[in-house]
């Protein structure tokens, strides 16, 4: 049966994603790590700032792209949940052939979208601006560290010197995003997690935007036989809107931290009459 709450599997879409992320961490790291540290000098950091620019630009290219296609598909899969749940179509792929956002689910995904842009954006901006310093601060160190050598007369560079150089460079690449409750993410990590979040929130908001739209009011949340927190809340039927009469919960009230939290696959099955639901 469709209409119990389906949840969708977003883990390829997410998957090719966090590869592109992977993959341009680890040419940045490569790039970095052919820097001949013991004798930097200006040409070869702007050189080296130059390739890791384009490669941030075609992975910004590439998110994007890949935002633009699907958070409107999360959304499309959303309505056309409410669409089979409400009785309109019988199937998924019946239901999707219907689809049409209505206006408050146009302004949402749109909203979506640049919300899901500026997060990933935040990545690349950070991984700029970190390895930015980080191959500054080698350049000054390693011209120090030669001008010093013309004066002492040792030939290289301390072996210390330069692990600490390699170390600097490879945080900077590794370093990530630091999100609002003060955590640190890997990048790739980081939008694995905003990715699935933002999917899941979309497909949720879609459903119950259309399901309002059809005058259903009440929504039931899916089960999926989860053990966290969320489990409590599996089945749980809870209005849509405040106003929607009956003692129950209103899906905003809910705690963020136990039902969808970040991660979260739970979705909303639209219900027009909660006496009658299971
Ligand atoms: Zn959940």
């Amino acid at each position: 049966m469709v209409a119990e709450g389906l949840v969708p599997v977003y883990d390829r879409d997410i998957d090719v994603l966090v590869r592109a992320y992977k993959e341009a961490v680890r040419s940045i790291g490569a790039e970095l790590s052919r820097l001949d540290l013991s004798d930097m000098s200006r040409a070869n950091a702007k050189a080296a700032l130059a390739e890791v620019a384009k490669i941030l630009a075609d992975l910004n290219e590439e998110s994007v792209a890949w935002v633009n296609a699907h958070i409107p598909k999360a959304a499309t899969d959303g309505v056309a949940q409410a669409i089979v749940s409400l009785g309109a179509a019988k199937t998924l792929d019946e239901a999707e052939k219907i689809v049409r956002f209505n206006r408050i689910n146009r302004e949402f995904v749109a909203t979506a979208v640049a919300d899901t842009q500026a997060d990933l954006l935040a990545v690349t901006q950070n991984i700029d601006r970190k390895v930015r310093v980080a191959i500054r601060q080698a350049t000054a160190e390693s011209m120090r560290a030669n001008l010093a050598k013309g004066v002492n007369g040792r030939r290289t560079i301390s072996r210390d010197i330069l692990d600490r150089m390699r170390q600097t460079l490879g945080n900077a690449v590794n370093t990530g995003v630091i999100d609002a409750a003060g955590r640190r993410w890997k990048p790739e990590t980081y939008v694995e997690m905003v990715t699935r979040t933002k999917l899941a929130q979309t497909h949720r908001e879609a459903t119950m935007n259309e399901a309002l739209g059809r005058g259903a009011l009440y929504g039931r949340i899916s089960r999926h036989g989860a053990t966290d927190a969320c489990k409590n809340y599996e089945g749980l039927i809870v209005k849509l809107t405040p106003d929607a009469p009956g003692s129950y919960r209103y899906i905003g009230d809910l705690p963020r931290r136990e039902i969808f939290h970040p991660r979260c696959r739970h979705v909303i099955t639209p219900v027009r009459d909660p006496s009658n639901a299971l």
